[in-house]
């Protein structure tokens, strides 16, 4: 059978509007999407509510309408399945894009479900799957998470929260809110400095009060059962632990991006290779869209500045093609 013009790994909110870009322009086009629909949105914390406007959230200008300036995690999954659904764009869910092979001058793609050819791959799958580890004994205990979801389940419970960004700083105001008793754990000096500046003063002032007990220039050193280690600027402790939650940011899959012959910057910040002009990376047919293009600066790139990509990337395809 024909090769397909385009495969678009990842059904995020990027992946969407490459798909949508495709169908415009009547390329042969198919999404392969390893969770459900904006896996990584659907995983966010179940109050979340976003820090873009929900206008900087919208794709192909199909309008955003919201209850409040900033969008909450339940609109933002009924715009971007209601855009899926009503345009029937074409996304096999729960299908994980498992090897990616070169053909002649095709690709080949292996799927948990299936086998594909394509002249073109999009490489859309952001950085929300590996969480950074800590790496420390303890780690692997079923009471540690790399994710926070809700605060009901940690009230009454004494909860460490390791990390000061703003996964850290909701997670900590929230929890302690419905009862739990919460110990930031902080490498830096204070709060970090990307920390929503609306919810800034709240953590700050919760702190100070002792609401919330925080160790700034410290470390988590070991967990147990019911005890954590900690290093802080004036000693080792021990403190009583229910629950750790580790939020300490995500990077994107390079092991996935090294398979396909994809080259990074450097060392510190892993930029995977791409044409700026064009988001085509050093492998001819691959191109890269979304917050994957930041490597481990995964605060570069959000949906704002990085929706755009479906039209560049669509522009190239387009122009080969004809
Ligand atoms: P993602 O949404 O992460 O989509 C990638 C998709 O690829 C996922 O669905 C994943 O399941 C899939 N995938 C991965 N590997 C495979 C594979 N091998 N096979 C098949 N599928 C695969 N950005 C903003 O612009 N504004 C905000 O307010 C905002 N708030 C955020 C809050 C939180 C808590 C977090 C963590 C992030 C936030 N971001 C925000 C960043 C946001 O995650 C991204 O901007 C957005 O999700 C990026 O979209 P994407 O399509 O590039 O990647």
């Amino acid at each position: 059978s024909q090769p397909i013009d385009v495969i678009i790994i990842g059904a995020g909110p990027i992946g969407i509007a490459c798909g949508l870009e495709a169908k415009k322009r009547n390329l042969n086009y198919l999404i392969i999407e390893k969770g459900p629909l904006v896996n990584s949105l659907y995983h966010y914390p179940t109050n979340m509510t976003f820090f873009s406007t929900s206008e900087k959230l919208e794709i192909d200008k199909i309008p955003f309408i919201s209850n409040s300036p900033k969008p909450t995690k339940r609109e933002a999954l009924e715009y971007y399945r209601r855009i899926a659904t009503s345009n029937n764009l074409h996304i096999n869910l729960f299908e994980k894009v498992e090897k990616v092979e070169k053909q002649n001058n095709n690709y080949q793609i292996t799927s948990s479900k299936s086998t594909y050819t394509c002249k073109n791959i999009i490489v859309a799958t952001g950085f929300y799957d590996i969480p950074n580890k800590l790496n420390i004994v303890g780690e692997e205990l079923t009471k540690v998470s790399h994710y926070y979801h809700d605060p009901h389940y940690y009230s009454g419970q004494n909860v460490a929260i390791v990390g000061a960004s703003n996964s850290s700083v909701d997670a900590a105001l929230e929890i302690f809110r419905k009862g739990g008793n919460v110990t930031m754990i902080v490498r830096g000096k204070e709060i970090g400095d990307r920390v929503k500046y609306w919810v800034r003063p709240d953590i700050v002032n919760r702190i100070e009060e002792g609401s919330i007990k925080a160790y700034f220039e410290s470390e988590l050193k070991e967990i147990r059962e019911n005890e954590i280690d900690i290093a802080t600027a004036s000693g080792n402790l021990t403190l009583k632990n229910d629950f750790v939650l580790a939020l300490t940011g995500y990077q994107p899959n390079f092991a996935f991006l090294n398979s396909m012959g994809i080259t990074l910057s450097d060392k510190e910040r892993k930029i995977p290779t791409y044409d700026s002009q064009n988001m085509e990376t050093n492998q001819k047919g691959i191109y890269l869209a979304g917050v994957i293009c930041g490597g481990l600066e995964t605060h570069k790139w959000f949906i704002e500045n990085s929706r755009i990509h479906a039209k560049m990337i669509m522009e190239n395809i387009d122009t080969l093609h004809n």
